[in-house]
This record gives C-alpha cells, sequence and structure tokens, in this order.
C-alpha cells in the first residue's frame, strides 16, 4: 500500500506552520510523530495535496513547570511524556496512561499532540481501499452507510487514544494556534462525540500546548486498559482513575474512559458519588455501574460490546480500590 503523492512543508516555527496552514487549508493535513497518520495515508484514508511536518517546531517539544501548573508542548513524544521526573511526581496518571500506548518504538515517535488529535477507529473503517470498496465504504469515509448501526446516520467510529481519559481526570486545557491567532479550551470541550468529525478543529488549525492545573498536582492516579496483545494495541476500553485523599477519606475524584465511544469522556456523577466518602465495596461496584452506563461500545472492534462494557465496570472498581488504597 503505497504513500500518495502529496507536496511536504516543514515550519521551523508556530507562526510559520499558522501561515501554511491558512495558505493550503482545506488541501493540507498535520503530520507530528506519523505513526497513525501514515498507516491511514496508506490506506487512503486520507490524500492530502500538502503534509505539514510539525517536527521541525523547537517551542512545541518542552515540558515545563509554571505558576499555574505544568506545560506539556503538542510535540513532546509519548516518551517524554512518561519518563518526565515533573509528570510522575505530580500528574502520575498520566505517565502511566503515555507507558500504555502502542510500543517503546512508536511512544519514541507519537507525540501527546498526536495522541490527543487521533482519529477515531472501526473496523468498517481502518482497512484497505479495497476493502472499504468491496463493503460499499462507510459513513465515515466515502460513503453513506454505518456497518456498525445499519439504517442509521451517525458514525460510532471509537476514539481509541490513552492519554485523553487521564488528561480529563486532571482537568486539562489545550492550546489551539490558528489564523486568528490562540485559543485555549477545556480538553472536555474538544470532542464533539461523534465518530465522523470528532474533534472541534478547523482544518487551519493547529493542538500547539496542553495545560494541567496546579490544583490538579499530587493527585493519585491509575490508568486500566483492555487490549488484545499485552503491547503494540490500541486500547478496547480504557478506564482513568484521579482521586485526592485526606484523613482516610476521598476528598475529590475523576473517573473517565476511553476506546468505547466515540468520545473520551468523564464519568458523569463519580465525583458526587465518591468526594466527601471512605471507599467502600459498595461505593466502588456503584461507581463501576456508573461507568459502565456512560460507556456505549458498539461491534467496531474486535472485542464484542458486552465483554467491553463489562470489563469497564471491572477496571473501574479495580482502579478504584488501587488509587484508594
Ligand atoms: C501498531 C500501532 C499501535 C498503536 N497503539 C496505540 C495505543 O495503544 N494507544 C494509542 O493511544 N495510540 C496507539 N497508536 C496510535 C499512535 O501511535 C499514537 O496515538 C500517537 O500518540 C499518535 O501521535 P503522532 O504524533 O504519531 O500522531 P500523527 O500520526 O502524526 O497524527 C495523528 C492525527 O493527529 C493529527 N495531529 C497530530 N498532531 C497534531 C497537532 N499538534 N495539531 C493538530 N493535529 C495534529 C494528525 O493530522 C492526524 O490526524 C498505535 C499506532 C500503531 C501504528
Amino acid at each position: 500500500m503505497s504513500l500518495p503523492q502529496f507536496k511536504l512543508l516543514r515550519p521551523r516555527t508556530q507562526a510559520e506552520a499558522v501561515d501554511f496552514l491558512a495558505r493550503h487549508s482545506p488541501h493540507v493535513q498535520v503530520i507530528a510523530g506519523g505513526t497513525d497518520l501514515i498507516p491511514s495515508m496508506r490506506q487512503k484514508l486520507f490524500e492530502p495535496r500538502y503534509v505539514l511536518d510539525i517536527t521541525g517546531i523547537a517551542e512545541l517539544r518542552d515540558i515545563r513547570r509554571t505558576p499555574a501548573g505544568v506545560e506539556i508542548g503538542a510535540l513532546a513524544t509519548l516518551a517524554q511524556v512518561e519518563r518526565s521526573p515533573l509528570l510522575r511526581e505530580l500528574y502520575p496518571v498520566l505517565c502511566e496512561a503515555a507507558a500504555t500506548v502502542a510500543s517503546p518504538v512508536l511512544r519514541n515517535m507519537g507525540t501527546l499532540g498526536g495522541n490527543i488529535c487521533l482519529d477515531t477507529r472501526c473496523l468498517w473503517y481502518n482497512q484497505s481501499l479495497a476493502w472499504r470498496k468491496g463493503c460499499g465504504f462507510c459513513i465515515k469515509k466515502d460513503g453513506n452507510l454505518c456497518h456498525v448501526a445499519p439504517g442509521g446516520d451517525f458514525c460510532w467510529a471509537t476514539f481509541s487514544g490513552d492519554t485523553p481519559p487521564a488528561l480529563l481526570c486532571l482537568e486539562a486545557e489545550i492550546e489551539i494556534a490558528g489564523p486568528q491567532g490562540a485559543r485555549r479550551l477545556p480538553l472536555r470541550e474538544f470532542y464533539t462525540g461523534a465518530g465522523d468529525r470528532y474533534r472541534n478543529l478547523q482544518n487551519n488549525e493547529l493542538v500547539t500546548r496542553v495545560f494541567l492545573p496546579a490544583a490538579m498536582a499530587g493527585y493519585r492516579g491509575v490508568y486500566r486498559k483492555l487490549r488484545l496483545r499485552g503491547s503494540i494495541d490500541y486500547p478496547l476500553a480504557g478506564v482513568a482513575v484521579a482521586l485526592k485523599r485526606s484523613n482516610g477519606h476521598i476528598a475529590d475524584a475523576r473517573v473517565a474512559l476511553t476506546a468505547v465511544n466515540p468520545a473520551p469522556l468523564l464519568v458523569k456523577g463519580a465525583t458526587e458519588a465518591l468526594s466527601g466518602q471512605a471507599l467502600t465495596e459498595e461505593l466502588a461496584l456503584r461507581v463501576g455501574d456508573l461507568a459502565a452506563r456512560a460507556a456505549k461500545p458498539l461491534t467496531t472492534s474486535v472485542l464484542t460490546p458486552e465483554y467491553r462494557r463489562e470489563m469497564v465496570r471491572v477496571f473501574t472498581t479495580r482502579a478504584l480500590r488501587q488509587a484508594a488504597d
């Protein structure tokens, strides 16, 4: 499966990148580590005229402490995130989630920005052109029917990045740069909830930075991931938990899911159920139920929806027990 023809653009600064995007939108696609985009281009899921390689923008690679918390450049690699002593000390759940992505080689190339912007996945979408053509294509690319929920016009392709649930638990914000300047928004507002237009990002915009608030530093964190192989596999369900303890009670907590819905999401009601409580078995099971109800897995991957939903329940209760211990 050869790569389609394209012209490579290599900006050295953020301003230059934004300028390239403005000039070539909508025929341009950003590439960072390329670990997801290159296979997708080989499958002809993307055939942009221009590919904007942002890896030369040195200002987007750093992880640094600021008075407001920690700022991570979108080009920080997952290996950098996984190993950062600063992040390990202050936001361990993010390091744990980053460490589960793919394999060491892919984590050396793959970036945090790329993980946040990762395309949604589906059995009927992540296939070669010939395969997709043989099935009459699908609603996410080139077709008008959904094989997962036939009859509907909604795309259920699943968001399958590992770090966003951890970032949601940490109340991360992201910075987006575009022709109108830079804007900042909570990560939870970045995802639309639809599998096809899954992110609030224009074709002429770029994710530039991630901000972790000082108030969330020191939370205990656990990330649990369901996958077929122990390595080099996307999550088929993932649960992140971050909580703060005080006097044997949970002072504050967040639970977030990935790989079971078209967007990563915070579990509604989990914070209210856990805050101010000591973690009992009954409480862990109750929050596990909340998480399982928030998960809407469909037949987008090789494991059954029922099994993936059940594993969300199991992982949530286990992660809570571990984090609260
Ligand atoms: C075999 C294999 C296994 C994998 N397993 C996992 C896994 O277990 N968990 C997981 O989370 N991922 C997995 N991945 C996917 C991928 O390696 C990671 O998600 C990685 O973080 C993607 O980052 P990247 O920099 O390589 O993104 P790229 O491939 O460069 O880009 C991915 C997408 O994000 C866009 N993009 C990238 N950076 C920006 C930016 N700064 N602003 C705007 N848009 C941007 C690109 O246009 C593209 O749409 C796997 C990939 C492979 C090939």
